[in-house]
């Protein structure tokens, strides 16, 4: 009789890869007139309205003499990342 072989188990799940499309899920990307925001004598460079489709509220994206940030999340926020040209 032939030794019995082990039965085969399930591979481990493969992980999936974070995506690495630019957006991988829909944005609109929105710039907004950075005096009207911040006033007529604003040094803001810009400021962009970014909306996620999965997302209610759209974030607000300064650039400004501080750097680049989420009006509500700072600067780790995607939705940063998503208006901010990769250097
Ligand atoms: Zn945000």
């Amino acid at each position: 009789m032939p030794p019995r072989r082990p039965r085969p188990t399930a591979p481990p799940p493969i992980p999936t890869p974070p995506q690495t499309e630019l957006f991988p899920e829909a944005v609109l990307v929105e710039p907004l007139d950075a005096r009207r925001v911040g006033g007529e004598r604003t040094r803001v460079r810009g400021v962009w309205r970014v909306r996620y489709e999965s997302e209610r509220a759209p974030h607000r994206v300064w650039h400004d003499r501080h750097g680049w940030y989420c009006e509500e999340h700072g600067p780790r926020c995607r939705a940063v990342t998503a208006v901010r040209p990769e250097d």
